[in-house]
C-alpha cells in the first residue's frame, strides 16, 4: 500500500504547490473560514496549513491517511465532484508517503474531550496520540520528497516554486472570497485576503488595493449563462494572461476561448501583446460543461461556447463604453 501511495504521489504531487493545493482544498471542503499557509524555502523545507474548519474526529485521523478513505459524500450532479472523483481520498496518503507529516486536529462537539496529534514519516504512522483540543486542523508537511530524490532533483528554483504556490493561493482566494487566506513565506507575509465574501475585496488582497480600485464590475446573462466579475481599466494591463482568472460555478478553470473573449471585449483599447486583469465568474448549468478532461488540469469543455464568449465580450465592451448602443 505504501508503494501504491508513492506511485500515486508521483501523479498527484508534482511539486510543493501541489501539496498546497490539495491541503487548501481540504480545508475549504471542511468549511474553514480562515486559512493560514506558512511555508519555508518555498515549501521544500515545510508547508504548514492551519484552518478553523470542522476538524477530523479522533478515530478517523489515521484513516484519512489510507488510500480511498474519503469522508466526503460526492454529489454526482456536481460537475467538479465528478472531475475530482479520480483522486478521492488520494491526496493525504500521497503527500504522507513522500514527506514527514504532522496532523494536529480536533472537532467541535461530539463528546471528544481532546484532539489528535498524528505524525507519519514516509507514510508510516509513528505517533497517534490524544492532544490538547483546538478546533480545526493544522497539517504540517516537512522535507517533501526526501525519499524520492528523482523528484527533488526536478525542482529547479525556489523562486519558481514560490510563484507556483502564490498562484494557487491567489486563484483559490479569488474563487473563495468568503474565506480569509494568509500566506507567510519564511516568516514574511506575502498576501492576505479579508474573507468578507466580497470579490473586489478579495482582488484587493491578492493584487493590492490600488489595483482593485482600477477594476470595473461587469455582469451579463442569458438563459444559459450568468456572467459577473471585475475587469481592469484599459490602462491597467500586464504582459501575459496570468492575471485573468476564470471561475466556472465557483471553481478556477483554464479556457483559451474565454481568455480571448475577455481580450476581445477591450477591442482596440488594448495594446497588442498586453492583457487585462480580470476575474470572471460564470454560472452555468452543469449539463453544459464537459469535464471529461484530465483531473489535475483545470480544463473544461463548454457547450454553447460561442454564446458564452459573446456574452463575456459584450459585458466588457459595454462596461468600458457605456454610451455605445
Ligand atoms: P479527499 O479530499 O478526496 O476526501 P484527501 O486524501 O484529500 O481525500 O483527504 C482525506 C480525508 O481527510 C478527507 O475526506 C477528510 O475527511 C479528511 N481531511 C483532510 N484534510 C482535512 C481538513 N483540513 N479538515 C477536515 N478534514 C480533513
Ligand atoms: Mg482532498
Amino acid at each position: 500500500e505504501n508503494l501504491a501511495n508513492k506511485i500515486a504521489a508521483g501523479e498527484v504531487i508534482e511539486r510543493p504547490a501541489s501539496v498546497v493545493k490539495e491541503l487548501l482544498e481540504n480545508a475549504i471542503d471542511a468549511a474553514a473560514t480562515q486559512i493560514t499557509v506558512k511555508i519555508e524555502e518555498s515549501g521544500l523545507k515545510s508547508i504548514e496549513i492551519i484552518d478553523n474548519g470542522e476538524g477530523i474526529a479522533r478515530d478517523e485521523v489515521a484513516l484519512a491517511l489510507k488510500r480511498h478513505a474519503t469522508s466526503k459524500i460526492k454529489d454526482v450532479d456536481d460537475l467538479f465532484r465528478i472531475r475530482t472523483l479520480g483522486f478521492r481520498g488520494e491526496a493525504l496518503p500521497s503527500i504522507a508517503s513522500v514527506s514527514e507529516l504532522t496532523i494536529n486536529t480536533a472537532v467541535a462537539d461530539n463528546g471528544d474531550e481532546s484532539g489528535t496529534l498524528l505524525i507519519a514519516k514516509g507514510g508510516i504512522i509513528i505517533q497517534n496520540d490524544a492532544a490538547p483540543k483546538r478546533v480545526g486542523t493544522r497539517i504540517k508537511v516537512e522535507n517533501l520528497f526526501y525519499n524520492t530524490p528523482a523528484r527533488l532533483k526536478y525542482i529547479k528554483s525556489l523562486q519558481a516554486e514560490l510563484s507556483h504556490i502564490t498562484d494557487i493561493i491567489n486563484r483559490l482566494s479569488l474563487a473563495h472570497s468568503e474565506v480569509a487566506f494568509t500566506l507567510i513565506n519564511d516568516g514574511r507575509e506575502m498576501m492576505k485576503t479579508a474573507g468578507t465574501g466580497d470579490l473586489r475585496q478579495a482582488i484587493a488582497g491578492v493584487y493590492g488595493i490600488s489595483t482593485a480600485k482600477k477594476m470595473l464590475a461587469i455582469s451579463n446573462s442569458d438563459l444559459d449563462f450568468e456572467v459577473s466579475g471585475y475587469v481592469s481599466l484599459p490602462e491597467l494591463t500586464r504582459a501575459n494572461r496570468n492575471y485573468i482568472t476564470i471561475l466556472l460555478n465557483g471553481r478556477y478553470i483554464k479556457n483559451f476561448l474565454i481568455n480571448r473573449a475577455i481580450v476581445d471585449g477591450y477591442g482596440s483599447k488594448l495594446m497588442v501583446g498586453r492583457f487585462p486583469l480580470a476575474v470572471i465568474d460564470i454560472k452555468i448549468d452543469p449539463f453544459l460543461a464537459d469535464v471529461n478532461v484530465h483531473p489535475t488540469k483545470q480544463e473544461v469543455r463548454i457547450s454553447k461556447e460561442r454564446e458564452l464568449m459573446l456574452l463575456i465580450t459584450r459585458a466588457i465592451s459595454q462596461t468600458l463604453q457605456p454610451q455605445t448602443l
